[in-house]
């Protein structure tokens, strides 16, 4: 850490020394949002921090599916670990992070959408999950249609909420701002169900602190396509495309997915998983 600190400010120097004689400054040329440090350039990159197993807070140390993608993808375009700036995205701010240049790409959870489209541009898609419910284990609850009636607890700003509302309107449903705020609510009892991709009610029913509480119900009523957030017009998609496929390729996806859902009772859809990311706009 020290050494990398020492490093980075010898070449941050070298670096204004360099941009003074040439009379330049400020921001890196190509795509505008992205700053010079450390001697490479660097991203800030949209994460969950509450999602154990895909994008996860640990005291400053960021762990998940969705990290290690969002690594792997930045040093494909050049960008060392050490250059990533992790930035929390939740749900409900993604769009607004990325029009208002506070991050470069969301690596979130976050399912490519046409409303989504009309604001933001998507590479990928790099996962495919399905939404579920996640319920107290002695819980009879089979699928949203047992709901009726009952405290549906969702994100505000997910599609999950979304897909409620519009398909499930006799259900009671309480938004919170995270996932994590739901589980806690449902352990108090305040809540008979939780729902939204299948993936992230695994990784919150594993957590030690949960465990043997709920289960995730296992009848996904939707299909989830994980893309990277990008402001609109970035030039950036085609070759964030080529990195997941790199990625997919080499067997890191493989072993990123494998790794980060381990101790966690989930298996991906192996006939979704993994996607080809879609032509760019
Ligand atoms: N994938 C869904 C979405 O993008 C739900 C998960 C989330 O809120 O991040 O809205």
């Amino acid at each position: 850490m020290q050494k990398t600190r020492y490093a980075a400010a010898a070449v941050a120097a070298v670096a204004a020394l360099t941009l003074s004689a040439c009379g330049g400054g400020g921001e890196s040329a190509d795509s505008g949002s992205s700053g010079e440090a450390g001697g490479g350039e660097s991203l800030r990159i949209g994460i969950k921090f509450d999602q154990p197993g895909l994008g996860y807070d640990e005291g400053g140390s960021y762990s998940g599916f969705d990290v290690d993608v969002a690594k792997y993808v930045a040093n494909e375009l050049g960008v060392t670990e050490e250059n990533i700036e992790f930035v929390e995205a939740p749900s409900a701010n993604r769009e607004n992070l990325l029009s208002n240049n506070q991050v470069d790409m969301i690596f979130a959870t976050y399912s490519i959408t046409d409303t989504r489209k009309q604001t933001v541009d998507f590479a990928g898609p790099y996962f495919v999950a399905g939404q579920d419910l996640l319920v107290p284990t002695d819980s009879d609850i089979t699928g949203p249609e047992d709901l009726e009636g009952k405290n549906l607890c969702s994100v505000t700003g997910s599609t999950s909420a979304q897909k409620i509302k519009d398909q499930y309107p006799g259900v009671q449903l309480v938004e919170q701002p995270g996932y994590a705020e739901c589980v806690t609510a449902m352990g108090g009892g305040q809540i008979d169900a939780v729902t939204t991709d299948d993936i992230i009610l695994a990784g919150l029913a594993a957590q030690e602190a949960n465990a043997g509480k709920f289960k995730v119900v296992g009848n996904t009523f939707s299909e989830e396509n994980y893309g990277v957030g990008l402001p609109k017009g970035s030039d950036r998609c085609e070759d964030i495309n080529a990195a997941i496929t790199k990625m997919i390729e080499d067997g890191a996806w493989e072993e990123a997915i494998t790794s980060n859902t381990e101790g966690a009772d989930y298996t991906f859809n192996a006939e979704l998983n993994p996607p080809t990311p879609a032509p760019c706009a």
